[in-house]
């Protein structure tokens, strides 16, 4: 039996990978799962799976958890700390699925106890890319690409020399406003964000596609996973997000991954890994589709990726402040304390303060570093953010 653990099980990766493990519970022994407030789903899931531990991130909700498992013998457990110390109960998979920086620790933990991670939490890479890559390394552990993007890089990539590589090419739908006029966007409401054309994801994601902060986030997790130079990688809008990416070879030809948009074939893919098995995702009917359509993206429309390109850049703690910047930066724009538009503007702001503060330069990446910069910058943001309120 496979040993797993699922960190953000009640999220829509989380779900997604629950729907795969309940098909098979033979071969799987479930571990420890944990979520936030939705403590019914949480307990669910426990007893269906038949888990050992539950963890809620959030401590007030531990009472709720604990008498809706009682008697069931499934360990009950809250808090960040629980969290962490979950990520070292030994498992041989672990779906890191938490949305945020604060999905990082309990990667690393998992990584040192030498589980292969399957790394839905882009966030992890960006803000500590570096770290989490050598933490893996150290401890002959795998980093199984979850994202979409990166699960068809790293599909298209078996069996093929990495030196032959040009370029890699992102495509990205373009989110709820890839159509509307600029003029329109500084109007746009959290709930016309929260609306995806092709993907079903948690409302942070979901608002990120629209803004193309989650593009710009996936061309540094590309950077710091597979160890392109930032002129190989490429973004193209797609607005049928049946093809995931693409690598040019430098014979020319060029290799696609196309699929249904369904996350369960990226996580399946993790999951099997070596093996590819059967999953119960839709199979694309192409001729039914007709056409696949791909335009350039406009960095007028999405600042962010210009953003990206500047991270890539400077690396060191940049994606640590990149990454809070934006988190603190939807946190506002959710709260409707910012325009959609601004949320660039506060992260482009404090990224140009700390990096003329010197503080985004470190040699050899320490987790109490990322700790504090992701806290400096989510500060900084913040007062961007009142700021521009105030003037509004
Ligand atoms: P979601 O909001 O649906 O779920 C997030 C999960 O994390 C929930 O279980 C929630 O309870 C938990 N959580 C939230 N804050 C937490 C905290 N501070 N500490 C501990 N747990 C916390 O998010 P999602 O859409 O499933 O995304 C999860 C991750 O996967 C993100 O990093 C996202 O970028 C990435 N991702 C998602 C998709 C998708 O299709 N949803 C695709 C690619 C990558
Ligand atoms: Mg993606």
């Amino acid at each position: 039996m496979k040993r797993v653990s699922i960190f953000g099980s009640t999220g829509s990766i989380g779900e997604n990978t629950v729907d795969l493990i309940a098909r098979a519970p033979e071969e799987y022994e479930v571990v420890a799962l944990t979520g936030g407030r939705n403590i019914a789903r949480l307990a669910e899931q426990a007893i269906s799976l038949n888990a050992k531990l539950a963890v809620t991130c959030f401590p007030d909700c531990k009472q709720e958890l604990a008498e809706l498992l009682s008697g069931t013998g499934i360990e009950v457990a809250a808090g960040p700390m629980a969290i962490s110390e979950a990520a070292e109960r030994p498992v041989d998979w672990v779906m890191s699925a938490i949305v945020g920086a604060a999905g990082l620790v309990p990667g690393l933990k998992a990584l040192e106890q030498g589980a292969a991670l399957a790394l839905a939490n882009k966030e992890s890479l960006v803000c500590a890319g570096e770290l989490l890559m050598r933490t893996a390394r150290a401890n002959k552990a795998d980093v199984l690409p979850v994202d979409s993007e990166h699960s068809a890089v790293w599909q298209a990539l078996v069996g093929e020399d990495i030196s032959a590589v040009e370029r890699v090419i992102l495509t990205a739908s373009g989110g709820a406003f890839r159509d509307w006029p600029l003029e329109d966007l500084p109007r746009a409401t959290p709930e016309q964000a929260s609306t995806h054309p092709n993907w079903d994801m948690g409302q942070r994601i979901t608002v990120d596609s629209a803004s193309m902060f989650n593009k710009s986030l996936e061309l540094i997790e590309t950077r710091e996973f597979f160890g392109f130079e930032p002129r190989q990688i490429e973004v193209l809008v797609h607005p049928q997000s049946l093809v995931h990416a693409l690598i040019g070879f430098n014979d020319g030809g060029l290799m696609a991954h196309v699929g249904p948009a369904d996350m369960r074939h990226a996580i399946g893919y993790a999951l099997h890994y070596p093996e590819r098995r059967p999953l119960p995702v839709e199979r694309l009917d192409l001729a039914r589709i007709g056409k696949l359509e791909f335009r350039e993206p406009s960095e007028a429309r999405w600042p962010a990726l210009r953003l990206a390109r500047e991270v890539m850049k400077v690396r060191g703690l940049a994606g640590a402040v990149f990454n809070a910047a934006k988190e603190q930066a939807l946190d506002s724009f959710l709260a409707r304390d910012i325009r959609f538009t601004d949320m660039a503007v506060v992260v482009e702001e404090v990224l140009a303060a700390m990096e003329g503060e010197n503080a985004l330069k470190c040699d050899r990446m320490c987790l109490e570093d990322v700790i504090e910069t992701d806290h400096v910058a989510r500060i900084r943001a913040a007062e961007a953010a009142a700021r521009i309120n105030m003037d509004a």
